[in-house]
């Protein structure tokens, strides 16, 4: 166990009432960084592990995408550790979707018209150092960057890392093990072995690959305030705005048809055919080249049960539930598995054990509902969006949700400007659906009735 250390915040409230814990945290991304923190505000020691260079140093950042759309559970998170303002302070909004249809037409669907709520774009590599940074606050946060776990005895709190680049082991143990080690957590790997731990993974047919649509005399080539989609069935496209005014476009469609692209082309003509507004924003030689200079990557949602182990260790983020990117909420689901641990963490009448047995209880449906969410939302965005039955319910929903905000709350609303959990999003959406149904059917009987009455002079008419 470790030494005590002051249990207050940069402002003096006391924040945890629990003897000090020794914390290693395994994986300093988003959620890790993050994670860090929240513990170290509540005076544990914390030793966070990463596996790469420090971020903040690094040059070329590898790694999954450039920006990432946050919204309310991430925001929650962020206040909740005092650095929301400082996010969205450089972050751009993005009040809905802007569709480019194949003929280069753009039709704007508005997240939330009724209450103006909207997603907010922001840098990975800038969000994952305003976290670091943050933590530089802290005394107890020790970083070890180049650690990369091989090994962990969850019974014996022990863990083994190799460092770069010397390859020299390390030991170290602590009283509580985090994983927050991505989508491939070596923690996860490790608790596999228990008997009663749960797992599946789906890797999606469909990769992705990176672009970029430049700025042009120092400005954005189209609207900013929107997240740019190109639907297109089989595949989509879809682009966020950067800081530097450049959007980063994500093209994501199945391997087999990346590698039907083998020269360039293949690729303008592919790009003309289907994305032919965005070849003179990305320029064509610009296209070629970074369309070749990477491989497309793979996707996984990975589910599990539980999250924990004993007293000694848990799951968050991408190592306890990684999805398709396509709600925008892997990060944000991320963060929010922070505020769930740490509110149970403020409980000064539950042991370790206990807090990382209800985290699991508390959170593995609502996990497990957004993963799901993320893999139909895929469908959505690249096919649904442009029929005129998604948008015609998309309007409804809106007149509802204006009508009746606190009755009815669109999916969509629900999952990224809410804290409502997932699986409620989930079952809101169903019985929103039935009753659509009821009222359809209603309608339509009426309107059969009132024609027969109309042509027949009477409902006796008929039965006779
Ligand atoms: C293309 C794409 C777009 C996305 N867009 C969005 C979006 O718009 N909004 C959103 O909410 N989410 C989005 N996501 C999901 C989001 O990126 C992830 O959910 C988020 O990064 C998860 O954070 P994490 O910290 O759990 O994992 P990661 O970001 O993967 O971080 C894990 C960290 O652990 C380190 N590590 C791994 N193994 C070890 C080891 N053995 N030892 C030590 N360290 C280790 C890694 O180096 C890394 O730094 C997107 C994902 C992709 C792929």
């Amino acid at each position: 166990m470790s030494h005590a250390i002051p249990l207050t915040t940069n402002n003096g409230n006391a924040l945890n009432s629990r003897a000090p814990l020794k914390v290693a945290i395994i994986g300093g991304g988003l959620v890790g960084s993050l994670a860090a923190l929240s513990f170290a505000r509540r005076g544990h020691e914390v030793h966070l592990y990463e596996y790469r260079e420090d971020i903040r140093r690094a040059e070329l950042v590898q790694g999954r995408s450039i920006n990432l759309a946050l919204s309310q559970r991430g925001r929650k998170a962020l206040a909740e550790v005092g650095l929301e303002q400082e996010v969205l302070a450089t972050a751009i909004p993005m009040r809905g979707r802007m569709l480019h249809d194949i003929k280069g037409n753009r039709t704007v669907v508005i997240y939330d018209p009724c209450t103006n709520q909207c997603l907010y774009s922001v840098g990975r590599k800038y969000l994952n150092e305003v976290l670091l940074n943050a933590g530089e606050k802290f005394p107890n946060i020790h970083r070890h960057f180049e650690h990369k776990l091989n090994y962990v005895n969850f019974n014996e709190g022990r863990m083994e890392f190799k460092r770069a680049p010397s390859k020299e082991i390390v030991e170290d143990n602590a009283d509580l093990i985090v994983g927050c080690d991505g989508a491939f957590s070596t923690v996860r790997q490790q608790m596999v072995r228990a008997p009663g731990f749960n797992y599946s993974q789906e890797y999606i047919e469909h990769g992705y690959l990176e672009l970029c649509i430049p700025a042009k005399d120092g400005e954005f080539q189209m609207p900013e305030n929107y997240l740019h989609i190109w639907p297109r069935d089989e595949f989509m496209m879809i682009a966020l705005p950067n800081q530097d005014k450049s959007f980063t476009v994500t093209l994501s469609m199945p391997f087999k048809v990346f590698k039907t692209i083998r020269s360039s082309e293949d690729l303008l003509n592919f790009f003309h055919k289907y994305y032919a507004d965005a070849v003179p924003l990305i320029g064509k030689e610009r296209l070629i080249k970074d369309f070749f200079k990477s491989r497309p990557q793979h996707l996984v949602s990975v589910k599990c049960y539980p999250y924990h182990y004993g007293s000694k260790a848990l799951i968050l983020g991408d190592a306890a539930h990684a999805m398709v990117p396509y709600y925008g909420q892997g990060l944000n689901a991320g963060m929010e598995d922070c505020t769930l641990l740490l509110s149970l963490f403020n409980q000064p009448n539950l042991s370790t054990a206990e807090i990382l047995e209800q985290f699991t209880e508390l959170r593995w449906r609502d996990a497990h509902a957004i993963c799901d969410l993320a893999m139909y939302n895929y469908v959505e965005m690249r096919d649904l969006t442009k029929r005129l039955s998604f948008r015609w319910r998309k309007w409804l929903d809106t007149q509802l949700f204006r009508w009746f905000p606190n009755f009815w709350v669109p999916l969509y609303n629900s999952v990224s400007f809410t804290s409502m959990p997932y699986s409620q999003c989930i079952a809101n959406r169903k019985w929103q659906d039935k009753l659509l149904q009821n009222v359809l059917i209603s309608a339509s009987l009426a309107f059969v009735a009132m024609t027969a009455f109309k042509y027949y002079g009477g409902f006796q008419t008929i039965t006779l």
